[in-house]
């Protein structure tokens, strides 16, 4: 090794280091993990003075970085290869944390029996130390300082490794203490301190979860590759366990930036977070997840059932957490004098807007996906009616269309004072038609004439296949001798026009009846009665030889 690599600085990872750095900070670990009392102490204090050699200075925040990701990761491993504890106080004891304040005197009750064992009756000071533990840890979690330092003042004696939960809350919330001065000397020799102990009196995983807290109370700044390569040795198998830690653990890299963690894994940690009893995570991680899962599937823009039932189930855990932080409101100000309390409220107020924004923003996003689900729906009802309203065969209007389409289009000629007129054409003599050249011919004839219909009218006018070789044109904003003239033109038209199906060449003839409205034509029975009369129209043409257009006698109108 040459002198350059040693002085490079402690990446994430141990292998960039000198091996022999490395196979120290090893023995250093091991030795650590065993160690008590004065022992310990040296120890710690050879390992610190690799962080800052001058032990009088404390190291910057990114020399700790640098230090504290191969130590932490000589941690982890060792710690894993070390002694699992089939029960651990500290797990079962922590799952609970995320519900602070626990105020009901059945669950305190679940608590305490998890802390002391089970006993049945517990001594008021029992339950004011678990108060004060509560209060240590959310004083610690809401940043307030001051007063976490004069309970953590209140406390020394108290609390013991003999009940190692309280003891990990109380060590935790010194350490977090000491960070907020700046004294990283004494944050990590509390931390080593804290997991030495949790480890010989608990075991492996408890001793994780804490090195967990450890990783979370450090601000990597920059260095977020390394949390994560830490967050990774933790490994598969306690990934997969279904406590406190496991859930702690994926949420965390869960909660790296998208440019280490992509959104497509994020969704695969978020699927095994979902899978765990809900207690293992607080209101506002389920929460989070479930927004995030909602806005994965939206954005996906697949499953938008998934994504509304995400979006609803994050609501409910944001009003879940409005709860909760009311009773932490009420907690803080039972627990504390008047002017601590008005300065915790002052360390709440952030955690209140971060609420109230996301509360916003939850619920523009999913006002967003329903308004989004909505058009969607729409798109598909309009493409169900579009289809159900539409003739196979020809692609024109069918009956259907009649009842429900064209009130709009009334309402609009009523308003206008607009005539309306109604034509019923009918093929003569179809029957021929199929009998000499085929059923075949005959549907391609209907294809023709529909094509020929449509070329033939205004985009406005509305066209529908009435029947089997019946067709209804409705003529909007037309006049009755107008209109005569038109079928007219068209009567004749299709005379001359050559239909063929397959080389064989097929003429017809058409009869036309011919009837108009200028009273505003707004009921089914007025439409039924303006058909009718086009109808019977057309039967007289039928009567007076076919291949005619005629007009219903004005005189006949009711
Ligand atoms: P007219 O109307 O001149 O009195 O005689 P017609 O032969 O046209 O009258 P009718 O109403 O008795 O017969 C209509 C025929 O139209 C019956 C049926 O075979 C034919 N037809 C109805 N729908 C279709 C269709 O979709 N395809 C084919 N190929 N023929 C159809
Ligand atoms: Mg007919
Ligand atoms: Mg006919």
């Amino acid at each position: 090794m040459t002198d350059q690599k040693h002085k490079k600085p402690g990446a994430a990872s141990g292998e960039t280091r000198n091996p022999s750095h490395k196979k120290q900070l090893h023995e250093l670990v091991a030795a650590l993990l065993d160690s008590s009392g004065n022992q310990r102490d040296y120890l710690i204090s050879v390992l610190l003075s690799q962080a800052s050699p001058d032990s009088g200075n404390e190291p910057s925040l990114k020399v700790l970085r640098d230090f504290s990701a191969p130590l932490l990761e000589q941690l982890i491993v060792q710690i894993r290869a070390g002694r699992m504890a089939p029960l651990s106080q500290v797990l079962s004891f922590f799952k609970y944390i995320g519900t602070f304040p626990v105020v009901a005197p059945e669950h305190i009750h679940t608590i305490l029996q998890i802390v002391h064992g089970s006993e049945n009756v517990f001594t008021p000071e029992q339950t004011e130390l678990f108060d004060k533990i509560q209060l240590l840890h959310l004083l610690a979690e809401i940043g307030d300082y001051s007063a976490l330092e004069k309970v953590l003042a209140g406390l020394h004696s108290d609390v013991a490794l003999a009940c190692p939960s309280f003891y990990a809350v109380w060590q935790m919330a010194k350490a977090k203490m000491q960070m907020q001065k700046g004294s990283l000397r004494e944050f990590t020799s509390l931390w080593l301190n804290l997991v030495s102990d949790i480890y010989q009196a608990e075991g492996s995983e408890s001793a994780l979860l804490m090195i967990l807290y450890w990783i979370n109370n450090l601000d990597w700044g920059e260095k977020t590759a390394a949390k994560k390569i830490l967050l990774l040795k933790f490994g598969i198998p306690l990934r997969h366990a279904e406590n406190i830690l496991s859930a702690r653990l994926l949420f965390e890299i869960f909660s790296l930036e998208d440019k280490l963690v992509s959104p497509q894994e994020k969704m695969n940690y978020a699927r095994q977070l979902f899978k765990l009893p809900s207690i293992l995570l607080s209101f506002q991680q389920h929460q989070f997840l479930n927004f995030y899962a909602g806005n994965y599937y939206s954005g996906m823009r697949l499953n938008l059932r998934q994504s509304i039932r995400y979006y609803q189930h994050s609501n409910y855990y944001l009003h879940k957490s409005w709860i909760q932080l009311q009773s932490q409101f009420k907690f803080l100000h039972d627990n504390l004098t008047p002017t601590q309390f008005a300065d915790a409220m002052h360390c709440l107020e952030r955690q209140v807007m971060d609420l109230e924004s996301q509360m916003s923003l939850q619920n523009n996003a999913y006002v967003e996906t329903l308004y989004g689900n909505y058009d969607q729906i729409r798109e598909l009802y309009r493409k169900v009616e579009e289809l159900s309203v539409t003739d196979n065969l020809t692609g024109l209007k069918n009956r259907r269309y009649l009842a429900s389409n064209l009130t709009y289009m009334f309402q609009l000629a009523a308003r206008h004072k607009a005539t309306i007129c109604f034509a019923m054409l009918d093929i003569d003599l179809f029957k021929h038609v199929n009998d000499t050249h085929g059923h075949m011919a005959g549907d391609q004839v209907l294809k023709n004439l529909a094509k020929l219909l449509t070329r033939s009218f205004r985009r406005s006018d509305v066209i529908v296949r009435y029947g089997g070789e019946e067709f209804l044109l409705i003529l909007f904003d037309a006049e009755l001798d107008a209109v005569n003239g038109l079928m007219e033109d068209l009567r004749q038209r299709i005379k001359e026009h050559q239909f063929s199906f397959k080389g064989q060449s097929i003429n017809i003839t058409v009869s036309i009846g011919v009837t108009s409205e200028s009273a505003p034509c707004l009921t089914e029975e007025a439409l039924d009665a303006c058909i009718e009369r086009a109808d019977t129209a057309m039967y007289s043409a039928k009567h007076a030889g076919r291949d005619k257009v005629v007009c219903f006698p004005r005189e006949n109108q009711a």
